[in-house]
């Protein structure tokens, strides 16, 4: 019997592959089951495909891959029915690896992040090796879909094999590892699951746990994976029911997503996903790497800054790029054209479907536009090239609540100016003056909107944004002869200070007396200055409208050289309403208005 062990070492280079799967891959240790998992998977797949190409004779049997945890033994092993192995295959494919070049390029790749020791594994076909990373002996069963007899192997962590004549039913692998002691986690069914929840979800065979501790009667009779993911489906098949329902199984997100786009990229770029855009309420601080990536149907990572364009990675859902290799480094990421291509390809993709909404549905689009808005901003000042994709489908909410696309406003117009508010309360008086003369005003409530504002400036060349208590606009004026005083003018001069100029204006709204209004531009900077907490002295540039065409006003032109002095607690009290309805008072701003008011009460 001894003789017809064989015994070997697996290559020269052992000694050293062998404790750098184990110190080098410590961080991703997860993805040794991964590995396994879908070695099984290819053996049932290829033997599926030889069935079908009628290289072998198809039979009647179901393909499965069974993950078994055995806690007693301390053995995690994972068993397939697929294609099987002779003995020269297994010396072929698992006792030589090819190692050229593996230690260069690990010593290469020392400094680099855990995205490049991962590279490791899949550039040098060590996949197999990585269950050496949690356990200290490996046995593999396995018997070729062909005649020849079943090989049983066993391979020690030192690098050192046995092989001999094995035992086993059917064709098929069992790869069975011997969890190491200080590595006893990977024995526990519930982290088994997770793991597999997590790598396997949609590879494309069945996936069976069983815990061998379990009796029949108890083990779970359903794959845990789920082999026709739904982005494998053309999207002409997929019900609106279906995307919701993958999209809470993949996200665990139980809210209904805003929209979704399914992106099914032939040849060249060849890759599908489905991406959903999620409700997300105030919660900007979780929106990171929520796509997963999968490489036919295998979990690769979660964290592909590289494939999605940062200002997108509030996207959920998930992409299958089996072009790209199951292994990839960040490095490999960064200088790939491919992926490049899949990145443009996606942000065309939801250009392209932000403006069929806003065609096709703007009812829809219109009340999911508060959410997405935010986030279709920042990304238009990430990107011009995406802000040109998406121009005609930004909306503007006007203060009555209904919208109007910016190219709506702007119309045929060479030169438009949209007036916006960011207060509806505090601004209303402003607003209504707007809405009394006809013109429409946008509401500008995020704090992104106003930078928004001034980078559609630079984009659009013919357009101006202006608050709506920011200048006296020739739509708000009226025709007609006024007197206009120079005393009074004098008074409101004095009580407004030095740093507010006054002017006279007529406006088309008799109701309103003064109005205080601020420029667009020293504000913007102000607002900036804010931002970058540079704050300090106040550089706004205020006017002082008198409206000369309101009745109070022309009543005080006379009362300014008949009775000065009411004259002026008029004027200071107008000054402070002028000043309310422009910015909010503060406790003690608002105590003397109060105390003002009262005095001048009494004086009547
Ligand atoms: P890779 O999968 O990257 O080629 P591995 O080290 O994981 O590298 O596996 C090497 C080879 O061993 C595989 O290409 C396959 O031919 C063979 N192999 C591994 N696992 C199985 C299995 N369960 N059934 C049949 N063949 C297998």
């Amino acid at each position: 019997m001894e003789e017809n062990i064989k015994k070997g070492g697996i290559s020269v280079e052992t000694e050293h592959i062998f404790p750098i799967i184990k110190k080098w891959l410590y961080s991703e240790k997860d993805i040794f089951l991964r590995e396994i998992v879908s070695n099984a998977t290819d053996a049932v797949t290829k033997l599926r495909r030889l069935s079908s190409l009628g290289i072998r004779e198809a039979q009647d049997e179901s393909y499965r891959i069974t993950v078994t945890v055995n806690e007693e033994e301390g053995t995690l092993t994972v068993e397939d029915n697929g294609i099987g192995m002779s003995e020269e295959e297994l010396t072929k494919y698992i006792c030589s690896i090819a190692l050229s070049g593996a230690v260069e390029f690990i010593q290469k790749y020392e400094n680099e992040n855990d995205g490049a020791k991962n590279g490791i594994i899949g550039h040098f076909g060590l996949g197999f090796y990585s269950s050496f990373m949690v356990s200290d002996k490996v046995e593999i069963i396995t018997k070729s879909y062909t005649d020849a007899p079943a090989v049983h192997w066993t391979c020690l962590e030192s690098g050192e094999y046995e092989m001999e004549a094995g035992e086993r039913d059917g064709h098929g692998t069992s790869v069975i590892m011997h969890i190491a002691e200080d590595e006893k986690e990977f024995l526990s069914i519930s982290k088994i699951r997770a793991m597999l929840e997590k790598y396997c979800a949609f590879m494309p065979e069945d996936i069976y746990l069983v815990n061998a501790s379990e009796s029949d009667a108890d083990k779970e009779s359903n794959p845990i994976n789920d082999k026709t993911p739904l982005w494998q489906k053309p999207a002409s098949e997929c019900t609106d029911e279906e995307y919701k329902e993958f999209y809470r199984k993949v996200t665990g997100d139980f809210r209904e997503p805003l929209f979704y786009i399914h992106i099914n990229a032939d040849y060249p770029l060849n890759f599908k996903g489905i991406l959903y855009f999620p409700r997300m309420g105030n919660e900007y601080e979780s929106i990171e790497g929520q796509v997963k990536l999968y490489y036919n149907q295998v979990y690769v990572a979660d964290n592909i800054k590289e494939v999605i364009p940062e200002y997108l990675l509030m996207l959920k859902g998930v992409l299958d790029c089996p072009e790209l290799p199951l292994n990839v480094s960040r490095s490999y990421l960064q200088t790939n054209t491919y992926v490049s291509k899949v990145s443009a390809h996606i942000v065309k993709k939801v250009a392209d479907k932000l403006c069929a909404l806003c065609n096709n549905d703007r009812e829809e689009y219109a009340k999911i536009w508060g959410d997405i808005s935010p986030f279709i901003k920042y990304a238009c000042m990430r990107d011009k090239k995406f802000y040109d994709r998406v121009k005609k489908s930004l909306l503007l909410t006007l203060t009555d609540g209904s919208s109007k696309t910016l190219e709506e406003y702007v119309g045929e117009e060479q030169e438009k100016t949209v007036y916006y508010a960011t207060d509806k309360a505090l601004q209303a008086q402003y607003i209504s003056m707007y809405t009394m003369a006809g013109v429409e005003v946008a509401m500008f409530e995020h704090p992104i909107d106003t930078q928004f504002a001034s980078v559609l400036e630079q984009y659009m060349g013919n357009v101006k944004f202006l608050r709506v208590d920011a200048d006296v606009s020739d739509a708000l004026r009226c025709e007609g002869e006024f007197v206009e005083s120079e005393e009074l003018k004098e008074i409101f001069a004095d009580v407004a200070g030095e740093k507010v100029t006054v002017k006279y204006d007529a406006l088309k709204d008799t109701g309103v007396p003064v109005i205080l209004n601020v420029s667009e531009e020293s504000r913007r900077m102000e607002e900036m200055m804010k931002m970058y907490n540079m704050g300090g002295a106040d550089m706004t540039e205020s006017t002082l409208v008198l409206n000369s065409s309101s009745a109070l006003v022309q009543k005080l032109c006379d009362m300014a050289t008949s009775d000065v002095q009411k004259a002026k607690d008029i004027a200071a009290y107008l000054y402070k309403l002028a000043l309310l309805s422009q910015k909010k008072f503060s406790s003690e701003e608002m105590q003397d208005f109060m105390k003002d008011s009262v005095d001048l009460l009494m004086k009547l």
